[in-house]
């Protein structure tokens, strides 16, 4: 039977449309409570970090907005989850408590104690898949286990992969309040934003929420799917959907996304860029079946052996690849923007991370920390991934003997140097010939772009060759 008054535990679902938990609260009960939990202490080692707080803050006010122009309400609240939970129960007389599920090691231990604890007291739980295509251990290999290769797992996800009907924006509105509606903590209270204001730059490039995500996706689909896959590798155009933070806090679903492309490929987009974008959606799917396989890879190397691998502490290193002072233009144009905008082109991030973890031999954990905290998309699967895959240690990972040549990259994805001048203007009226290697430029040149090294751009920290010697030679000892 169903309750009269259901919670509805928005996580990381902060979005009206195609969210099965809220639809099917509101469809199956007579009042819907929406509320909002920030309990960060029960997130284990990854609590979201900066810039993740700062875009959380604007994609629950834009949730809240939106569902107050319904005539409905947003509850925010601070953790512990469950006592507060059971403190809303009392509140609203609410019966059934329904959520989307979360992946995250630590989330998903907490969420079974909560529904077990809430059942026992005779509340009806229910959990909705919402985040991925699939759950993450829906698919396995003909031998019974995870994938470790992504090209036959995504065969596998295509040739099964049934995608229901998205799910309208249910009726919400006055009517749908429970007879006791509960106070809700003022937006600010919570703390989201930080204390001394480096947001400026994250405010200049995004506007977080369902509608901003709806439109991006649109604008992507209209005027830049077709182009994707020549364009995806080239950070200093506008080529990817940068759609990872909407997907991250779940303002956008996958299946929205699938769905989108799909109804595109009736409107002259090609079956090849439509299916180059869908595999970069997959790739997000394959992460989060790894996570859920192997949920020590936050901080453990897949491949077992890298935990020999005789990485470098060097805090003076980290500092100067953090702060975009490597004298690599392409690893510092990356660093900078990252630092700017709290996001990073796909292509910069992984000759970013290869500099890291081969260049300086500094631990992949190190760098993973520092998006984890820096990046409006951080994401568990996505970061964990990337960073294992970078450092030659994950599944289906780059090996660790192929090490980016951060010049050769620079002027094979950023000929034209957009990149380097619109991150790094202090080189912008270098010549395409020396942009990606400044110290190679002669006198002359420096002195008509009006640049001295060591000054206004550092020389580079290590010499690229005699780095990779080195992180080769210590790869051989735990081959
Ligand atoms: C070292 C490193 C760390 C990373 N950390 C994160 C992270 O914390 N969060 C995150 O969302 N992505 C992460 N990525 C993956 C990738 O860089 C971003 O998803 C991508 O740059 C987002 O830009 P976009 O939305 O324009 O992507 P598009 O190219 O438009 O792709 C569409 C969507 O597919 C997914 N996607 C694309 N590429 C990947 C990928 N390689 N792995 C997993 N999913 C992908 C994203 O959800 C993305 O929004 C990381 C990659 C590396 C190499």
């Amino acid at each position: 039977m169903s309750a009269p008054t259901t919670l509805v535990w928005l996580r990381q679902d902060l979005r009206l449309a195609d969210n099965p938990a809220l639809y099917e609260a509101a469809t199956r009960s007579a009042a819907v409570v929406p509320v909002f939990i920030w309990a960060p202490q029960e997130e284990g080692d990854w609590p979201p970090g900066g810039a993740s707080r700062w875009w959380l803050h604007h994609a629950l006010k834009a949730l809240r907005d939106d569902l107050q122009q319904r005539r409905a309400r947003l509850i925010l609240r601070r953790g512990p989850s469950l006592e507060t939970l059971r403190a809303l129960i009392d509140e609203t007389g609410a019966g059934a408590v329904y959520w989307n599920t979360r992946y995250e090691p630590a989330l998903r231990k907490r969420d079974e104690k909560i529904a077990e604890a809430l059942r026992a007291e005779g509340i009806t739980v229910a959990t909705f898949s919402a985040r991925l295509l699939h759950k993450p251990d829906a698919v396995r290999t003909m031998s019974g286990g995870p994938y470790h290769v992504f090209t036959p797992f995504w065969k596998k996800i295509r040739s099964t992969l049934i995608v229901p009907d998205l799910l309208p924006i249910p009726g919400l509105d006055a009517t749908t309040a429970p007879a006791r509606q509960p106070a809700s903590l003022p937006l600010g209270t919570l703390a989201l934003l930080p204390k001394i204001d480096w947001a400026e730059g994250l405010r200049a490039t995004w506007t977080p929420g369902e509608q901003h995500a709806r439109q991006r996706l649109a604008y992507f689909l209209d005027a830049r799917l077709s182009d994707y896959d020549d364009a995806r590798n080239r950070p200093g155009h506008d080529g990817t959907s940068t759609l990872s933070p909407y997907l991250h806090h779940g303002e956008l679903s996958p299946r929205q996304v699938w769905t989108a492309v799909k109804n595109e490929m009736h409107n002259g987009v090609t079956p090849q860029a439509a299916e180059s974008w869908l595999r970069q959606i997959a790739w997000r799917e394959f992460s989060y079946h790894l996570l859920h396989h192997y949920p020590e890879t936050p901080t453990a190397p897949l491949k077992t052996q890298f935990k020999d691998f005789a990485w470098t502490r060097d805090a003076e290193a980290l500092e100067r690849w953090q702060k975009g002072q490597t004298g690599y233009p392409i690893i510092d144009a990356g660093m900078r923007q990252l630092w700017r905008t709290g996001w990073m082109h796909n292509r910069v991030r992984m000759i970013a991370a290869s500099f890291l973890t081969k260049d300086l031999m500094i631990p992949w954990q190190d760098g993973a920390r520092w998006f984890w905290d820096t990046l409006v998309d951080a994401d568990l699967a996505n970061n964990t991934m990337g960073w294992q895959w970078s450092a030659g240690c994950g599944a289906d990972a780059q090996p660790f003997f192929r090490i980016f040549n951060p010049v050769s990259q620079g002027e094979r994805y950023d000929a034209d140097g957009a990149y380097i001048r619109r991150w790094l203007p202090e080189l912008a009226a270098l010549p395409n010939t020396y942009l990606h290697k400044p110290w190679t430029a002669p006198t002359d040149a420096l002195h008509t772009a009006n640049l001295s090294l060591g000054r206004d751009y550092p020389t580079p920290m290590v010499d690229h060759a005699v780095a990779r010697d080195r992180a080769l030679a210590a790869y051989q000892k735990i081959r």
